[in-house]
This record gives C-alpha cells, structure tokens and sequence, in this order.
C-alpha cells in the first residue's frame, strides 16, 4: 500500500490492507486532522478492481435531491482512468458494475441501468479529474445515512474500508450484483443481493443473502418478498430495510430500463 499520492489521497494498491490509523494526516494541506470534523465529500479510497484488478476510486458527495433516498451520504464507485459514458460504450465499467444484467454488451444500447452515466457520475468524475476532491476518511461518517454506490457496485470495494465507514455511521443501504463470487462473500449480511428473477432471489436467500429484486411492474410475482416502502412514499434513509438484513425486498420495476433489458437476458439469472 502506497500512502499520500500526488494527488493527496490514499492510494491502497493491495485493495484489501486498511490504512493504519497513525497515517492520518492531511496530506492535501499538511494541517493537522481531524476526521470527523469533514464533511464526508470526497475521495475515500482508490485502489484496484478485485474482478479485472483496473484502477478504481470511491468518492463520497453530500447533498443529494434523490427524492427515493432522502438525505444520504452518496458514495460513487468509478474507473480512476476513462470517462464513466466511455467506460460504458467500450465495456471497461465492467470493473466497477461486474456482471451486472442491466449492462450491455452494446454500451448504451439495450441498457437497462436507471443511473443516467453523462449526468452525476461523469459531474464526479470531472471534479475528480480536476482535483476539486480531497480525501475523506471513515469517521466523517459519523451520524450520516450511506448509500452505497450511488453509481458502480459497492462489492469492488474492500472489505475494511465498508466496515469503518459503517461503524461511524448511523445507518446504511447498499446492493451487489456480484453475490455470486467468492470474494464478495463479505458483503453478505452488509448488503443486499440485487437479483432479477425469484429464481435469482431463491438462490441468494438459499446462500444467506437479504434480496432485493425489482419484479413485474404489476406486482403480480412478488412471492414472499416484502414490498419496498418506497411505493408508499418512504424515504431509504428512514427505511433502511436494504442494509444486509435477512429479508427479501420486491419493488415493482420502473423506469426506461423495465421495458429495456431483454427478458431472456434476465430469466438467464
Ligand atoms: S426497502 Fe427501504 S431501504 Fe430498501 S429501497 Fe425500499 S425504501 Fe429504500
């Protein structure tokens, strides 16, 4: 692990090492530090990819309009490297979003993700590039609600740096579509297994998963699932059933993506 890049941040090569608690300083302005007094905003770890090992980064924003989630720290899971719209036509976002079925193979074709990638995640990543982000650490988290990947699939990240944000937070919610590897096992019990069909949300269950699984836009084949709170108006941040817990969420599915992601690609999960 190489501490206090150019750049000022944390740059955790190994991807799983945490940063030793008498490394915390502010190397952006060499002022003494003191975490839980910044607001959580900014760079929170940058490391590599445990699918295909690319540069990625976490960056955390506050203050979001996002009328589903109400007031919560948003953490974006980004290619340290290429444009998040490029990364999304040449097939790179694989890094940061797996094996996700809402992607495609054709970039923007046939893609079913509700996150509109030229809007917030590419604002984030040009105040990135433009070094306009400095480093956060866990303890700015301290009293928050976290949403977990905002953008990107919050499984790329390591293990130790979820469990310190969570630990000063006061709550959380967060979903991986990458459930089905072994080097995610971690994040069961701390996130929940995004699935697409009950199928799909048998077997997570089955391997010890919380579920959450955007169904038929009737409703009709919610199964045992719970109906997500949302459709009745309530906000994640007060919610936060999507926190790991043992239980299967269902929301009806929504958005230009319902009617985009082909079926047979779904019904494959
Ligand atoms: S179940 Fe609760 S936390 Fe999960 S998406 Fe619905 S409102 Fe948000």
């Amino acid at each position: 692990m190489k501490l206090g890049s150019d750049r000022g941040c944390v740059v955790d090569t190994s991807n799983h090492a945490p940063i030793p608690s008498d490394n915390r300083v502010c190397y952006a302005s060499g002022a003494a530090f003191r975490p839980e007094r910044v607001r959580p905003h900014g760079i929170l770890w940058e490391g590599l990819s445990p699918l295909d090992g690319a540069p990625i980064v976490a960056i955390a924003t506050c203050g979001t309009n996002n009328r589903k989630t109400g007031d919560m720290v948003q953490v974006w899971i980004l290619r340290r490297d290429v444009e998040p719209h490029t990364a999304v036509r040449s097939g790179q976002d694989r890094s940061i979003c797996g094996d996700c079925p809402m992607r495609s193979k054709e970039g923007f074709t046939g893609r079913g993700c509700y996150v509109q990638v030229p809007q917030a995640p590419f604002s984030v990543y040009r105040a990135y590039k433009r070094g306009s982000y400095r480093p956060v650490y866990p303890e700015a988290f301290k009293g928050r609600y976290v949403r977990w990947g905002a953008y990107g699939d919050p499984a790329m990240l390591p293990h130790w740096l979820v469990q310190a944000c969570n630990a000063s937070a006061t709550g959380w919610t967060g979903y991986t579509h990458q459930w089905r590897y072994e080097w995610s096992e971690w994040a069961r019990g701390t996130f929940m297994a995004s699935v697409e069909t009950p199928k799909g949300e048998e077997a997570a269950r089955r391997a010890g998963w919380g579920t959450f699984r955007a169904g038929r836009v009737d409703g009709s084949d919610i199964g045992r699932a719970v109906l997500c709170p949302s459709e009745g108006g309530a906000q994640c941040a007060d919610c936060r059933m999507c926190d790991g817990r043992d239980v299967a969420v269902f929301i009806p599915a929504h958005g230009p993506g319902a009617a985009v992601v082909p079926a047979e690609r779904l019904s494959r999960r």
